[in-house]
């Protein structure tokens, strides 16, 4: 048995309007190639960068809801690259010192503990642009090149691929509730690596660690957990073989299901960084840096720990409603349209609601259910008006159609029958057809009261109210 050691980099596209040092736009998807260049990212001679504020803003803001430090003064350095898709010949990035430092986020241990994931540093840096290899050769679109990245290099604090996904799935959502970065995997606007080792008893209480093997351009945290467990059963055969870990860059092939050796791994000195002679160091002032701070929003711990405080939800709730802003603020209108207890709105939500949504494979913004209207359907059921099973009917129809719960039920007379003389003949009608039963049940098998119940729900399609049903039953057979 070895221990698990990994390490996280995350590389996030910032949502700003312009790119990092020039004024294109940085919204390039689906743009035709070349067509978001200029001087300054195409590297013509003579151009020059200028910072972007707002990516500068945004980093600190990423930062400050990490619990980083904030640098007072940090620089951007030139990372050597030599690939045509950054024309420059070298990245603008962050080295000796980055932005944001000395951070952490919590997330839930493989224990069922909360754990500190130590968040080494936050810094800015540029895109390039993409290679697109074809028959004919390789053409280059450096729509995407400048663009702003936010890369996020964690400790190597996580043990497990499930730890790595619960810490990716919160800083995901940390950041889209900033506004800091879409989130959309697919169109590449987040990327990750892995880097794992492994590690005997013996190493660990030595302080010393395993050769360290890197996984690149991880596109989804499925490739992440997925890559994780391969690499994990492929070190350890090679451990238990007597042989040794080579330090590698890896890739995962989705198809094959595997990691792939890439090339053998850079080490900072191939990188040659030095200083960026054509931009100025950052210096930001502890009050510009509060006033940044001020512009935060809840975040998703706080806001958990605020329905579970204030709106009495299970902790399991909380975490499910609070993760995602989209989910955590449709929860609120809706339990602020319900009026009861909030609890009520939270197991529809996280019962019915997430199931239609895995169903459709969806966000929540893509049903076309509104909060009030679920508000309203849970208040049909409080009032007895339907019953909870036909109340769940309700809701996949909501889903469907869009229209409000009590057209459905009015369209098609799905409210519960409450009529008492309604409900009895049906009960009477019931006990004569079925002499037999009736006297099994009087000569001691009580738990035909139950087989009774169904058969009148049946026969009222599942509309008769149930705590009526069971009462004619019970007061007929015993009677
Ligand atoms: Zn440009």
């Amino acid at each position: 048995m070895y221990q698990v050691v990994i390490g996280m980099e995350l590389h996030a596209q910032l949502l700003t309007q312009s790119k990092m040092f020039c004024s294109c736009s940085a919204d390039t998807w689906e743009a035709s190639p070349n067509s978001h260049v200029c001087p300054v990212c195409l590297a013509l001679p003579g151009a020059l960068p200028v910072i972007n504020a707002r990516a500068v803003e945004q980093t600190v803001r990423a930062g400050l809801a990490l619990n980083c430090q904030i640098a007072p003064f940090s620089v951007f350095a030139r990372k050597n690259y030599h690939y045509p898709d950054l024309p420059k010949g070298y990245q603008i990035s962050q080295y000796e010192l980055p932005l944001c430092h000395d951070g952490w986020l919590l997330i839930e241990g493989d224990d069922g503990q909360p754990k500190r994931i130590g968040i080494r540093r936050a810094h800015l840096e540029e895109d390039t642009g993409k290679s697109i290899h074809g028959a004919s050769g390789t053409l280059i679109d450096l729509n995407r090149a400048g663009v702003p990245l936010l890369e996020i290099v964690t400790e190597a604090d996580m043990a497990s691929g499930d730890e790595a996904y619960r810490y990716l799935v919160k800083l995901r959502a940390i950041l889209r509730t900033l506004g800091v970065n879409s989130g959309d995997m697919e169109k590449g606007a987040m990327r990750c690596e892995v880097n794992l080792s492994l590690r005997t008893a013996e190493q660990a209480a030595a302080g010393q660690y395993g050769v360290k093997v890197e996984v690149k351009n991880l596109n989804s945290f499925k490739a992440v957990r997925d890559s994780i467990a391969y690499e994990i059963q492929r070190q350890t055969a090679v451990l238990d073989g007597g042989g040794q870990v080579r330090q590698v860059t890896m890739g995962w092939d989705e198809d094959r299901r595997c990691t792939v050796v890439q090339r053998s791994k850079e080490s900072s000195e191939d990188y040659r960084y030095f200083p960026e002679p054509d931009l100025p160091p950052l210096e930001l002032s502890r009050a510009w840096v509060e006033q940044v701070r001020a512009t935060l929003p809840e975040l998703p711990d706080a806001r958990a720990a605020r329905f579970v405080g204030d709106l009495g939800l299970t902790p399991r709730d909380a975490g499910l409603l609070a993760t995602e802003r989209a989910v955590a603020d449709w929860f609120e209108e809706a339990a602020l349209a319900y009026g009861g207890p909030p609890r009520e709105v939270a197991n529809w939500v996280t019962g019915q609601l997430f199931a239609l949504l895995k169903a459709e494979e969806g966000v929540i913004a893509s049903l076309p259910i509104r909060p009030a209207d679920l508000a309203a359907l849970i208040k049909l059921v409080d009032a007895g008006t339907i019953n909870r099973n036909t109340g769940k009917k309700v809701l996949e129809q909501m889903a469907a159609t869009g229209q409000p719960p009590a057209a459905i039920v009015e369209a098609q007379g799905l409210a519960q029958v409450s009529d008492e003389a309604g409900l009895a003949q049906v009960v009477d009608a019931l006990l004569a057809a079925h002499p037999d039963e009736v006297a099994k049940y009087r000569a001691g098998k009580t738990s035909l009261l139950g087989w009774f119940m169904g058969q009148v729900m049946k026969e009222t399609r599942g509309q008769g109210n149930p705590d009526l049903v069971r009462q004619l039953v019970a007061q007929r057979l015993d009677g």
